[in-house]
């Protein structure tokens, strides 16, 4: 069962006259593209981690409901909204911060008996930083294939594809040894701009979240 259809379930068993459960406002929030992938990150880390796909699912209904109030929350509170067990409210953003995927403000309730109280917070900040971080990872991966493309000669084989380094292709004198056809250099110049244009593109995103985060 998805959480989607459980949520739909608890709506519909609340009668008219009661408050209505905290999920619904979220439901109509249209998340953006960061905050997307967010979700996502924390569903896969979460479900990886614990070897528990509805755990993953608890921890993305957990940091979505952080995201759409913007404020900091204590965990029980947390807990109580979204009518989760407090212990795995707790596990789930413990996990969570240890990947800096959640903030943690540390406030005291009564200083003079040193009691303090934790509230976490999903900011848009902290969206924006995951991103960015996950962004620059794609781009130095398509950097070391665009440089693979540029700077590695290699050849190939018009009859059979195989593919020769340009030692290989030195030695056997620039002929395949399998059917005796020349070798030719092939041509790489769409697959090296196309590359070049996406990494430029990822870069120009990668600015304006640059922008939109000096802006916050
Ligand atoms: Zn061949």
């Amino acid at each position: 069962m998805s959480s989607r259809s459980r949520d739909a379930k608890q709506t519909q068993r609340v009668p008219s006259g009661q408050p209505k459960p905290e999920t619904k406002e979220e439901k109509t929030v249209v998340l953006d593209v960061p905050s997307k992938l967010l979700l996502n990150i924390v569903d896969r880390i979460i479900s990886f981690e614990q070897d528990n796909p509805e755990l993953g699912r608890a921890a993305a209904q957990v940091v979505l409901f952080l995201l759409t109030k913007g404020e900091a929350f204590p965990e029980e509170k947390i807990a109580a909204k979204l009518n989760l067990d407090i212990g795995e409210v707790r596990k789930i953003l413990q996990i969570l911060y240890r990947y800096s995927l959640v903030e943690l403000l540390r406030e005291a309730v009564d200083v003079e008996r040193g009691r303090y109280e934790n509230r976490w917070r999903v900011s848009r900040n902290l969206v924006v930083r995951v991103l960015k971080s996950r962004l620059r990872n794609v781009i130095d991966v398509l950097q070391v294939c665009l440089n693979e493309y540029t700077n590695t000669a290699y050849y190939v084989c018009p009859c059979c594809f195989k593919r020769y380094s340009m030692d290989d292709a030195y030695n056997v004198d620039f002929r395949c040894p399998r059917d005796d056809t020349p070798l030719v250099q092939p041509d790489t110049a769409a697959e090296v701009e196309f590359l070049a244009r996406l990494i430029k593109d990822l870069q120009d995103y990668l600015e304006k979240l640059d922008s939109e985060t000096k802006h916050a």
